[in-house]
């Protein structure tokens, strides 16, 4: 198992989901052991990808550094994690990541077109060898040992359109781009209103969000899944679990999740230094190479 970066340099720009402006990304490929770097172009400054570079949670993740922020990763996140992107120069032009139509698809789709490059220096990843759980009120997240990235998901809503759905899913670049990278951002319309107000959802219409009321679906088309909700919410974890920058080899339990339980958990597991390893996936070796994962000394913003 190697690094990856893409092929070849490659853009998309469209509309961010909160701020309503126009952002563009472009995605460069970068050296092994470089990791994943995001620049906002426009104010000259660089964020190194890391949970710790988280700034904000609530309804998207946005991470920042000495004051510049980049908003809404996860979806990103979530196609460089199912495609084991291990190093790349994100170069964001604007405050957001663009919400194109709401899901991972189009995102995944300008990735493989780019090209996936294997690079010569072993994969490094962290693998849960103890059971660890986070818990906060009705949500909870739980990590156990798995070979391989699994993923699943419960959501419970007192909309009866959404009621309860649950999904599993053993994360791979196809069972990624059938399963879980066409599933919309979604919202109700009861919502639309106080977010506005918080300056948020500015860029959202029903070309880019799946937006419930208490009649049902809004959107005229409907959805892409019965279950398309619980499809999204893994989306965004298996973004925000790739925060980190290393894939996590183990099964990663949600219930009633969101972006700020998943960053909890995810720092308390790096914190927890019992319940996982890192280590390089050398195919030459016959054990693994033990590593130190340079996040943990990061500074906290
Ligand atoms: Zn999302």
């Amino acid at each position: 198992m190697h690094q990856k970066t893409i092929k070849k340099e490659t853009s998309f720009e469209g509309v961010g989901l909160h701020t309503g402006k126009n952002c563009k990304v472009t995605l460069r490929p970068a050296n092994i052991d470089t990791g994943i770097i995001f620049f906002r172009t426009d104010r000259g400054n660089m964020i190194k990808l890391s949970p710790f570079a988280v700034v904000d949670t609530s309804f998207a993740t946005t991470i920042g550094y000495n004051g510049t922020r980049v908003k809404t990763v996860e979806h990103l996140m979530s196609v460089l994690s199912a495609f084991e992107i291990d190093n790349l120069f994100i170069d964001v032009e604007g405050p957001e990541i663009p919400a194109l139509d709401g899901s991972a698809t189009e995102i995944s789709k300008i990735v493989l077109q780019a090209g996936i490059s294997i690079q010569s220096a072993p994969k490094k990843v962290i693998e849960i060898i103890q059971p660890i759980s986070f818990e906060e009120g009705k949500t909870k997240i739980t990590g156990i040992p798995f070979n391989g990235r699994k993923f699943s998901q419960t959501i419970e809503f007192k909309n009866h359109f959404l009621g309860k759905q649950q999904i599993s899913i053993e994360l791979s670049a196809d069972s990624f781009m059938q399963d879980i990278a066409p599933a919309r951002t979604f919202g109700f319309l009861k919502d639309v209103e106080m977010l506005r107000q918080h300056g948020l959802g500015r860029g959202g219409s029903l070309d880019n969000a799946v937006i419930i009321s208490d009649d049902g679906i809004v959107n005229p088309s409907g959805t892409r899944f019965p279950d398309e909700f619980v499809r999204h919410k893994a989306l965004d974890c298996i973004g925000d679990m790739y925060l980190c920058g290393f894939q996590i080899l183990g099964h990663i339990i949600s219930e009633r999740s969101g972006h700020t339980a998943n960053v909890k958990f995810l720092k308390k597991l790096l914190g927890s230094r019992d319940c996982f390893r890192a280590y390089s996936l050398s195919s030459e070796t016959a054990s693994p190479q033990y590593i130190a994962p340079n996040f943990l000394e990061q500074q906290v913003n």
